[in-house]
């Protein structure tokens, strides 16, 4: 394992290009500790659902910034994602929350609970954090920080499988429909909207496999640090 500092590293980028798999994968070659921003924004979305603060139409209610305040939001030691004693980590990967949690993380406040929590887990570095705008907003200080891209297709293909691997019965259509929405939401909002960071490394990894992403990342670290 490589000798590291107590840095963070933000791995941002758009909808399915892999960053979970990419960032599970580094912190466990450099002993860090993988944190999931989006599970959280999934999260307050599966809370705001079934408090019924969001409707269909997307019109969600003002008291959902009071409800959220005192949320139990938490990630177990294993990286699942809790409300108080319930796990929520099956819920909150579904097409229903997918489909309702871009107008939620749009939202000034719902960004400054999640931006809280983020900065708890994260206080003593040692991570890797992934999401939309850890590189620009939550940590603009990471020592590293990678933006990630893949061809649409090859984004719409994971997503599907992943699904499928989950027991859902998705149609392809709707699962390239919600990544083009959530892209197109996520970067045009007001509140830190999706881009990349202008000191980030851009990786492509349309045509890359995952141990060759990690590859690539530690040899970034090892010139950044001078470790051989
Ligand atoms: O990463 P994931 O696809 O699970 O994120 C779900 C959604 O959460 C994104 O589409 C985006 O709307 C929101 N998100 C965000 N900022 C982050 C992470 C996720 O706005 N840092």
């Amino acid at each position: 394992m490589l000798n590291l500092p107590d840095i963070i590293i933000a791995v941002d980028g758009y909808s399915s290009t892999g960053k979970s798999s990419f960032a599970k994968l580094v912190a466990k070659e450099f002993g860090f500790v993988y944190l999931d921003s989006g599970a959280l924004y999934r999260a307050v979305t599966l809370f705001a659902q079934e408090s019924q603060l969001i409707s269909r139409m997307n019109i969600i209610n003002p008291a959902l910034e009071r409800e959220i305040q005192d949320l139990p939001l938490r990630f177990s030691p294993d990286n699942r994602t809790f409300i108080g004693d319930r796990c929520v980590e099956k819920e909150i990967r579904s097409m229903e929350v997918s489909s309702q949690v871009s107008p939620i993380s749009a939202l000034q406040y719902v960004r400054d609970f999640v931006d809280r929590k983020l900065h708890e887990y994260g206080a003593h570095g040692r991570v890797v954090m992934d999401g939309r705008d850890i590189g620009t907003t939550v940590f603009p200080d990471a020592e590293i920080k990678v933006f990630m891209t893949a061809s649409d297709e090859v984004r719409a293909k994971r997503r599907y499988d992943e699904l499928v691997a989950k027991g859902e019965f998705p149609v392809f259509e709707e699962v390239v429909k919600n990544i083009k929405e959530r892209d197109y939401i996520d970067s045009h909002r007001e509140a830190s909207p999706l881009q990349r960071a202008a000191d980030a490394f851009e990786l492509d990894n349309s045509n890359m496999t995952i141990s060759e992403e990690v590859a690539w990342l530690k040899g970034l670290v090892q010139g950044k640090f001078n470790i051989l």
